[in-house]
C-alpha cells in the first residue's frame, strides 16, 4: 500500500497515512485531532517549513499582511476553496510582517501572492486578489503541474 506524508494542521507533526482517493476519517497520530480539518493554518517560519518541506500533498500558501485590504478581501475565497479540498492540498497563510525572512526568500513583492509548492518546490504563483471562481480554477490547475 502506498502512503503519503501529511502535515497535521493542528500540531505541525508529519503523519504517514495510506494514499487514498478520498478519506472519511484520518486523525493525527500525535495530537489525535483530524487531519481532514481544512481551515487554512496560520504559520510562522518554522511551521511553513513543516508544511512546505514535509507534506507530500501540494501546499497552497497565501502570503498576506494585516494592513493589506485586498488580502482580507480574498481571505474568505481562500478558506472556501480550502474547505472543498480535504487532503488534496494543504492550505496555509503566511503573514509577511511576522515572517519577513520567508517573504524575502521567495521574493514576494506584492501581496496577496499565492504560491503552490510540491515537494518543497514552487510550481506556480499568482499575485493579486482573485475572486473565488478564478482562485479555485488557478489552484486546481497549479496542483496538477509538476
Ligand atoms: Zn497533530
Amino acid at each position: 500500500m502506498s502512503t503519503i506524508n501529511v502535515t497535521c494542521p493542528h500540531c505541525g507533526k508529519i503523519n504517514r497515512i495510506p494514499a487514498k482517493e478520498s478519506y472519511t476519517k484520518a486523525n493525527c497520530g500525535h495530537c489525535k485531532r483530524s487531519l481532514l480539518d481544512t481551515h487554512p493554518v496560520d504559520v510562522d517560519a518554522q511551521k511553513f517549513s513543516q508544511f512546505v518541506g514535509g507534506s507530500d500533498l501540494p501546499v497552497v500558501v497565501d502570503f498576506w499582511a494585516e494592513w493589506c485590504g485586498p488580502c482580507k478581501m480574498m481571505a474568505p475565497a481562500f478558506t472556501s476553496v480550502a474547505a472543498s479540498m480535504p487532503l488534496k492540498a494543504q492550505f496555509i497563510k503566511l503573514n509577511t510582517e511576522t515572517a519577513p525572512q520567508i517573504a524575502s526568500q521567495y521574493g514576494i513583492r506584492s501581496i496577496p501572492t499565492t504560491i503552490v509548492f510540491k515537494n518543497g518546490r514552487e510550481v506556480d504563483r499568482v499575485s493579486g486578489a482573485l475572486p473565488e471562481a478564478q482562485l479555485r480554477g488557478w489552484i486546481e490547475q497549479a496542483i496538477r503541474k509538476n
